[in-house]
């Protein structure tokens, strides 16, 4: 029987002045707005500027929150909840890359239940009072945060991160502008879009796909490879464009059915030794399909998304690591530690092949043990 559902209750906006698109939606959410964003990129970008012109013509006040660092911390959105709620903030719009777009959704979680400690965040009863709603304008191509409910969170030790997710975590509209993304440096774009693309292949051999996630997925796949298969040096307009709504789509993608192993293995590797997030799943590409491959089913789906996007297994096994770029060396200690780490991770489960934790220390040896 064919798996179709489907279910995204985000708005999407896409292209030159999505956010002119959208803007009754904006504008109808509240008289005080939080705006939650990285140090420089959404100014650079140019999307807190508009933001905040659009929220100045409806006579709509805001505070601004400019402190969400990459992978970003429980305790900093924690603090930044406790801001918007003093300052009677009654919607949350978050500007920048998947970090200050995750951190929204749980800012706007804690500005609604004061009472909240940060990890009860995780704790579906202690919730009580629905979110306040979200707005997403994304400037990276990667994460896909704008049309999802997950918000990744680092843990106060600095060394696991934790996914909150909850019914009212979608962002209400998602502003995917692609000129925003046109000041990320080569290194960003590319390690963004293997994010994305991990997204597309992680979801494409999910057993939880559907007929929806499975389409979202090879096109983000099919035109994210075709971008950046050609290693470009620079990135043009048209090759941004594809880029973000590649992205939307992957993140499309995740939502029905979540990613697998490659996205905690890759945790240990950003927040231990300080990977971005993109090169980090991508280190794992390879792996992910030698070790689905060993599966029937994990075989054919490979074979399938391969074919769709007119490339080999072996060729993906080889490009994607390579792209990546990450060259590591690691005692058994310290590859014991990053094990450790992500050992709980409920990914493992979402794949043709599930693998063990032996396997996971062996895959760290074949790429890091040197030492
Ligand atoms: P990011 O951590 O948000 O940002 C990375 C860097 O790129 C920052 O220095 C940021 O600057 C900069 N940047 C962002 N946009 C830019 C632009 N237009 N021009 C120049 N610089 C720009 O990167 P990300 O890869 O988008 O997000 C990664 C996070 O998302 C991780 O925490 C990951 O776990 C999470 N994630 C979430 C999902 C999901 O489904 N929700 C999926 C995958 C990953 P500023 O600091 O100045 O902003
Ligand atoms: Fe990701």
């Amino acid at each position: 029987m064919m798996h179709a559902d489907f279910y995204i209750p985000t708005h999407l906006f896409f292209g030159e002045n999505a956010l002119n698109k959208g803007k009754d939606m904006l504008t109808a959410a509240g008289r005080h707005a939080m705006l939650v964003t990285g140090k420089q990129s959404a100014r650079k970008s140019g999307a807190l500027a508009d933001v905040t012109a659009l929220l100045k013509d409806a006579a709509i006040t805001y505070t601004v929150f400019d402190g969400i660092t990459e992978n970003p911390p429980l305790l900093t959105c924690f603090e930044a909840g406790r801001l918007a709620a003093k300052e009677g903030a009654q919607f949350v719009i978050g500007i920048g890359g998947g970090s200050p777009l995750d951190a929204a959704k749980a800012i706007a979680a804690f500005a609604a239940n004061p009472s909240l400690s940060p990890e009860d965040i995780f704790d579906d009863k202690k919730r009580i009072n629905p979110a306040l709603p979200i707005f997403a304008v994304p400037t990276t191509a990667g994460t896909g945060s704008e049309v999802n409910n997950y918000s990744v969170l680092t843990l106060p030790s600095g060394l696991q991160k934790k996914t909150f997710k909850a019914p009212d975590s979608w962002p209400r509209a998602a502003f995917v502008d692609p000129r925003y993304t046109a000041t990320m440096s080569n290194d960003t774009t590319l390690s963004t879009a293997l994010d994305a693309f991990a997204h597309a292949m992680e979801s494409y051999l999910s057993p939880r796909s559907t007929l929806f996630s499975e389409n979202a997925a090879l096109f983000a796949a099919r035109e994210i490879f075709d971008v950046i298969s050609a290693l470009p040096t620079t990135y043009d307009a048209e090759m941004r464009a594809r880029l973000a709504l590649a992205a939307t789509a992957g993140g499309m993608a995740i939502s029905v059915t979540g990613t697998g192993f490659p996205h905690p293995l890759g945790y240990s590797l950003t927040l231990l030794d300080g990977i971005p997030h993109g090169r980090a799943c991508a280190v794992f590409a390879g792996d992910y399909i030698t070790y689905n491959e060993k599966s029937e089913s994990g075989r054919a789906r490979i074979a399938n998304f391969a074919a769709a996007i007119g490339a080999k297994p072996a060729v993906l096994k080889a490009f994607l690591p390579g792209v990546a770029g990450v060259s590591l060396s690691m005692t058994d200690d310290e590859i014991a530690q990053h094990v450790e780490l992500i050992a709980g991770a409920k990914n493992y489960a979402n794949s043709p092949y599930v693998i063990s934790k032996e396997e996971i220390f062996e895959i760290y040896r074949a790429h890091f043990k040197t030492k």
